[in-house]
């Protein structure tokens, strides 16, 4: 069948009419346990009847005004997240691209406000991925987002993260920032030990280097945390958000100080969507649940929980699984073969989850995952492995091996 979209996606022939909680129901009345949460953006679910009232009254009130006036829903949003965090400024985008194209073109404009333009180069990570915007791509530095589209925009390098050598070579007079992401989601689950973000930190304030955190995945909540990088103890300069923010309703954020951000004065960057009514009306209610008292307990028990599901299942099934990855309500489990045929196996026990690169399947439930449905996905996780077992039975059962030093589950050598 011939379809009128882009076929830039190859979906799953699954579609859903409506959701609750950690469940979607499709059209025919089938239920699947969702711990894919439309790639870790429904932080609380599906249904949540308090975002249904937040986005209900403001629907009712105003949808669109632009900058050109006042937003007092944007402005309670960016005090909110302020007292939360490190920054002083927010700028609000309308997806995780966006917030990071602000946040580079920010580090840049910093430097060419400090009288040192000719800093504008950004160091990032292999394993990244920060979006598919021309420059982004070439931040992520991925071969396959990039071939065909024209030369690489320029001022992006790519470092292994744990080789100090290798990235000693790469900053030079030009460089102007450091971007990674905490906990890599796209490219696999790793996780960046907090050490290796303290050091990061030390080079960029030897360097007078901006460090950009992009936790457009690992923010909000995911680590058990508002950010992930909050266990590191650091203060970056600059951090940028999207997916779980608006907990569905499309909206981003770029957070920094207000010395980070000294060259974005009026006029500099723009949106025209970026901080509207409707996506701030959003974004404050997902912010009155997750600043809840507890909340992040329960996403810290649901983990442990998780995490201790998903080591026995990788106990029974060494020869599927080689390896459990990942933090907080963002883990899962490296194959030693292609990931799809566990997210398909899964599918026929009606659960979702997520194919990232590096041979990872990737869980991210809802935050307001239930103790008894994280055991119901363990219980579905085992049956498809069982299932794929019984698969390739013919196969040569393989004892799991030692993982290579660029495939740890934690991002480089410690420092
Ligand atoms: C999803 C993601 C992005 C891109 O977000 P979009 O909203 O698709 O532009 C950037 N960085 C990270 C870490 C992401 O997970």
């Amino acid at each position: 069948m011939t379809r009128p979209l882009l076929p830039v996606a190859s979906p799953f022939e699954l579609a859903f009419e409506f959701g609750r909680g950690s469940w979607l129901y499709s059209q025919s009345g089938e239920r699947y346990l969702d711990f894919a949460s439309g790639i870790a953006v429904n932080a609380l679910g599906h249904g949540h009847p308090r975002l249904i009232r937040a986005l209900k009254t403001q629907a009712g009130k105003l949808w669109h005004t632009s900058n050109l006036v006042r937003v007092p829903e944007a402005e309670r949003l960016a005090q909110r997240l302020t007292e939360a965090s490190f920054a002083d400024v927010v700028f609000f985008a309308n997806s995780g691209g966006e917030a990071n194209e602000a946040a580079v073109k920010m580090a840049r404009k910093h430097h060419s406000a400090t009288g040192r333009p000719e800093r504008y180069r950004v160091v990032t990570f292999d394993g990244a991925f920060h979006g598919r915007s021309l420059a982004m791509i070439a931040a992520t530095g991925y071969a396959k987002y990039l071939e065909g589209f024209g030369p690489k925009v320029d001022g992006f390098d790519q470092a292994v993260l744990g080789d100090w050598q290798g990235l000693d070579a790469l900053l030079s007079a030009q460089t102007a920032a450091i971007m990674l992401e905490p906990v890599q989601g796209e490219g696999g689950l790793r996780t960046v030990e907090p050490e290796i973000l303290i050091r990061l930190r030390q080079i960029c304030d030897e360097r007078g280097l901006l460090l950009i955190l992009d936790e457009v995945q690992s923010g909000v909540g995911r680590t058990g945390k508002l950010f992930a990088h909050e266990w590191s103890g650091i203060k970056p300069d600059i951090v940028t958000l999207a997916k779980g923010i608006g907990g569905g309703f499309p909206m981003g954020a770029c957070l920094a100080t207000r010395e980070a951000a000294k060259g974005m004065l009026p006029g500099s960057h723009g949106t025209t969507f970026g901080g509207n009514p409707l996506a701030m009306a959003v974004g404050n209610a997902v912010l009155d649940i997750v600043l809840d008292a507890g909340f992040f307990e329960h996403v810290l028990e649901m983990a442990e929980l998780f995490r201790e599901l998903l080591v026995g299942i990788q106990r029974q099934h060494g020869e599927l699984i080689c390896d459990v990855r990942g933090a907080g309500l963002l883990q899962g489990l490296r194959l030693h073969g292609d990931p799809l045929e566990l997210v398909h196996a899964l599918h026929a026990e009606r659960m979702l989850s997520v194919p990232a690169r590096d041979g990872v399947v990737r869980f991210a439930p809802p935050l307001t995952v239930r103790p008894r449905e994280i055991k119901e996905a363990a219980r579905r996780i085992q049956a498809a492995c069982t299932a794929l077992r019984g698969k390739s039975g013919s196969r040569q059962s393989r004892p799991g091996k030692p993982e290579a030093a660029s495939s740890s589950a934690t991002l480089g050598l410690r420092p």
